[in-house]
């Protein structure tokens, strides 16, 4: 269609704007749960490129129900056949105590506590998904120059020239989302003062599928277990510590870096033999004081996000568009108007009282490990000591871990 200036526009039911795993996943999921709306998918960047040689060092714990809503994608079986790392145990302890806690997924009677997945692997198995559903549009590379919204949809202006309409914008364009800003969501948002230094590492010993979380009083260090060909001598590690000491780390040789990770580690899975690249990430609470407003949801790091220590982030990213695709799929049924504050606010008030609970939850956890006060750090030893012994409490936590 074009419009007064003869210009295309382009018309669909859904546009969403970032193709990172929350984005593609939307869209993927909602493509194949209702094949009669048309989606639009814009992605400002061209590499997805998963590199089958070496691990990415951007991973995700997953939860069981976000793999089982990877398999609703439809993709969960080619990211398993390419590389991913059940994990079958989590230890936990505390660097200034004796407190420690183990979880084993036998407890439960499950053959896995989750699985650690490469995000490149995701999302370009994600994006494979979305090339074969007729009713999504893969828009990249895309810039768009401008966005308005008026009662009844959304415009998008690409640098292309062309325009976009649609009753509904989804922005899943990330923590620093253009589309939160455009339209002036409020955010109660802080910095943690804190960075995670992510990347993989080739380790002594083998990881024995175990996710190893050691809490410190400047950030908690976690070496999360990876499979390559079936070697299990390599993890992926996510050190949050505070700033100086995040940079003080980042300027270490690699041989350095590694006699300082093994003591970090008290080397639990021996020595660190040797390490790839690594990547400081500044890390930032955020979280939007609504999701949404007429026409324009969040959704993922858009709406929220959250210290990396739980593994959570990217979890409670799928929950939403679980979310989402159910309201949507369910008031498309009744005829109704997707893109309505009346439809949106279903969504969010799915969403929003539990990614804050998780979100208070993680902030608690920062906080009482951060405490340097000998009283709390009894309390510690003796929670994680108490918690380990009480084993349907554990298996409350084991469930909660798992998603459920
Ligand atoms: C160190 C670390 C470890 C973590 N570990 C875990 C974990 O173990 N488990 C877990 O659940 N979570 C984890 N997380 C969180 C997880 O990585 C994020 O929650 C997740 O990546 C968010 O995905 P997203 O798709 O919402 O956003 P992003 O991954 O940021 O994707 C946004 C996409 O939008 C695109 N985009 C941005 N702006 C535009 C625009 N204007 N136009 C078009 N496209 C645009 C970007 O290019 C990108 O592709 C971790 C985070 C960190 C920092």
């Amino acid at each position: 269609m074009e419009n007064k200036q003869g210009e295309q526009q382009r018309h669909y039911d859904v546009i969403v704007v970032g193709a990172g795993m929350v984005g593609a996943a939307f869209a993927c999921l909602l493509a194949r749960a209702n094949t009669n709306l048309s989606i639009a998918l814009l992605e400002a960047q061209t590499a997805f490129a998963f590199d089958h040689q070496q691990f990415d060092p951007r991973v995700a714990a997953l939860t069981e129900k976000s793999r089982r809503l990877l398999q609703c994608c439809g993709v969960w079986e080619s990211i398993a056949a390419q590389r991913v790392s059940p994990y079958t145990a989590m230890q936990v302890w505390d660097a200034e105590g004796t407190g420690e806690i183990h979880f084993d997924c036998q407890d439960v009677h499950q053959p896995n506590l989750g699985h650690i997945v490469e995000n490149s692997l995701v999302v370009e198995c994600l994006v494979a998904e979305v090339d074969q559903l007729d009713n999504i549009d893969f828009i990249c590379p895309i810039t768009v120059a401008h966005y308005s919204k008026s009662e009844s949809q959304v415009t998008l202006e690409l640098n292309s020239g062309e325009t976009l309409v649609a009753p509904l914008l989804v922005a899943a364009d990330g923590g620093n989302s253009t589309i939160r800003q455009q339209f002036n969501f409020a955010t109660r948002e802080w910095d943690y003062g804190h960075s995670a230094i992510v990347t993989t590492v080739q380790t002594e010993a083998v990881h024995q599928q175990t996710a190893w979380q050691r809490f410190m009083p400047t950030g908690p260090l976690a070496l999360l277990p990876l499979q390559k060909d079936g070697d299990h001598h390599y993890c992926s590690l996510v050190w949050s510590q505070e700033s100086d000491e995040a940079k003080r780390l980042m300027a270490l040789d690699n041989r350095a870096f590694c006699a300082e990770l093994s003591r970090a580690s008290e080397r639990c899975v021996g020595k660190v033999m040797s390490v790839d690249k690594r990547f400081a990430i500044p890390l930032r609470q955020r979280h939007a004081t609504d999701y949404v407003i007429e026409r324009v949801a969040l959704l993922g790091d858009a709406a929220h996000t959250i210290h990396p220590l739980a593994g959570q982030g990217v979890n409670l990213g799928f929950a939403d568009v679980s979310a989402l695709v159910e309201t949507l799929c369910a008031e498309a049924k009744r005829g109704n108007d997707l893109g309505s504050l009346m439809t949106l606010n279903k969504y969010q008030r799915l969403r929003k009282p539990e990614n804050l609970a998780v979100m208070a939850a993680m902030e608690g956890f920062k906080r009482l490990f951060a405490a340097d006060n000998v009283a709390v750090r009894l309390l510690r030893n003796m929670g994680l000591g108490k918690v380990n012994q009480i084993k349907p409490l554990k298996n409350e936590i084991i469930k909660r871990v798992m998603g459920f």
